[in-house]
């Protein structure tokens, strides 16, 4: 799949290009355009030229036909989207079949039978004695878009992360420019052709690619005509969008960074905690958001608990790449600083090697370490590799104070068979998303996001369709 932007309906790839390497083998996969500034105003200037044509007034009814024409689209190329997205990020072919396709069918789909239950006008009230001695008055809301949309999306779930956040600004009758991350672009380019395909007009959907600082990042969230900023990616980038959008007080969507804790309580059903924490540590080489890269055990247990997925983590196999050189050499870095930091390393610790061409790829081991102080840069800061680290604790409330003792809040789990502890614990823990005996169970209506740094705003049903709309209150005297 070769990069292109899509800008106002049409394809180009002009100026600059950089490579785009593959991470299972370091092989180069093509080359990806890096928009300029003013690829970057053509992208704004069609999206707001398709706002005042007829997408501008378009009906609820007809913005879900067009989501359901891209559902449908993407399952009629559905190897291709495999095959782009197993090339970028060198994850398993079964991860692509199984999670990052048929989610973004999903985002597309739920979107569009959401908007069916959502009437355009809402929350009307007629409130006598209430209007300032003026009378009776009706009041009534209505949600309008919130007009152009910049879209900044990572490279760990390329397809899956974008797509939800442009279904729901589609829906809500947005125009969107999505700039994917500059590691992955070929999903992206292959939905704008399904877009295209589809039929939505010109301009709704405008896609640049490029890197962000001093790039297509920076000049599409500092850009005066958009209306909303919608970002996925590390903390500290959110903040650097955050003071570039200031300027302009555009409204912020944040998913952010997680440093997120399991807690294992000696009560728990062992078997379910090691297999979950396996799960939740190295899913995808433990680069998504929500793995987990902080377990305390409750002591009792903790010997056990640790012995077993040290064993667990030395015998996985067939774990994908870190998804660049870069990243690889990150995640490493912190495997070191750990040791310097007085870490035992109970499984991994360092870079594997297949004597096969995985060798030039970007393939970290899954590592468990223990004894770290919590003071650790290793316990503190979010690695976003396959690796955990795992201490002791004795109380519930020291527990609640380990979990909540961290810059960030996104997802945390709970193992525990003790129904109170559960409920008791749950409501405590200073995540956005809090499991209990599992882990990314995902029911798509439910509100999604952080608190503290992991994020601004929730995602999800109608908390997406809230953030990507606005309401107008219209009083009318009568
Ligand atoms: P990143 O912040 O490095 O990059 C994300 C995107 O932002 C990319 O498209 C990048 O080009 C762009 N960008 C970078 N600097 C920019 C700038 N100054 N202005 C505008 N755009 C800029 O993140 P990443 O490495 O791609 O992704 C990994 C991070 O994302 C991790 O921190 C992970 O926890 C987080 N994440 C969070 C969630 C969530 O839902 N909370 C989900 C997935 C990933």
């Amino acid at each position: 799949m070769k990069a292109e932007h899509y800008v106002g309906g049409v394809f180009r790839s002009d100026g600059t290009s950089f490579p785009l390497i593959a991470p299972a083998d370091g092989s180069e996969l093509g080359a990806v355009p890096e928009a300029t500034r003013e690829v970057v105003d053509d992208a704004v200037t069609a999206a707001q030229a398709a706002l005042r044509g007829p997408w501008g007034t378009t009906s609820a009814e007809d913005r879900a036909a067009a989501l359901r024409a891209v559902a449908d689209g993407i399952q009629a190329r559905f190897e291709e989207f495999v095959d782009a997205e197993v090339a970028d990020t060198g994850r398993s072919r079964e991860f692509a079949r199984t999670v990052d396709v048929p989610r973004a069918i999903g985002n597309f789909r739920s979107y569009a039978e959401l908007l069916y239950g959502r009437p355009e006008r809402a929350y009307t009230t007629q409130i006598p004695g209430w209007s300032g001695g003026a009378g009776e008055a009706l009041n009534y809301t209505v949600r309008r878009p919130l007009g152009v949309v910049a879209i900044i999306s990572p490279w760990n779930l390329p397809l899956l992360l974008s797509t939800w956040k442009i279904a729901p600004a589609l829906a809500c009758g947005n125009a969107v420019v999505l700039k994917p991350s500059e590691e992955t672009p070929s999903t992206a380019t292959l939905l704008a052709r399904v877009i295209d395909d589809a039929g939505l007009p010109d301009g709704v959907f405008n896609l640049v690619h490029g890197h962000g600082p001093d790039a297509a990042g920076e000049f599409l969230t500092g850009h005066p005509g958009v209306d909303a900023i919608a970002f996925t990616g590390e903390s500290a980038t959110g903040a650097a969008i955050m003071r570039n959008a200031a300027d302009h007080v555009t409204p912020v969507s944040f998913e952010l960074g997680g440093k997120n804790p399991a807690l294992v309580f000696a009560d728990a059903d062992l078997d379910a905690a090691v297999d979950g924490t396996v799960r939740s540590s190295f899913t995808h080489s433990g680069q998504i958001c929500l793995c987990t890269e902080r377990v305390y055990v409750e002591r009792p247990v903790f010997d056990e608990f640790v012995v077993r997925l040290g064993e667990r983590a030395s015998a996985l196999d067939g774990y994908g790449p870190m998804i660049s050189a870069g990243h690889r050499d990150k995640v490493l870095a912190y495997y070191g600083l750990a040791r310097d930091e007085g870490a035992t390393v109970v499984a991994g610790g360092g870079a594997p090697s297949f004597g096969d061409e995985r060798d030039g790829g970007f393939h970290v081991e899954p590592t468990v370490l223990t004894g770290l102080p919590e003071t650790a840069r290793a316990v503190r800061e979010e690695i976003f590799g396959p690796v955990c680290h795992v201490a002791p604790f004795d109380t519930e409330d020291e527990a609640l104070a380990l979990a909540n003792d961290s810059p960030y809040g996104l997802a945390s789990t709970l193992w525990t068979r003790d129904l109170s502890r559960a409920h008791r614990v749950a409501p405590r823990v200073e995540t956005g998303i809090v499991w209990v005996n599992c882990w990314n169970i995902r029911d798509l209506r439910t509100p999604f996001g952080g608190v503290k740094a992991s994020g601004i705003g929730r995602e999800g049903g109608e908390y997406s369709l809230d953030f990507f709309s606005e309401p107008v209150n219209v009083c009318i005297q009568i």
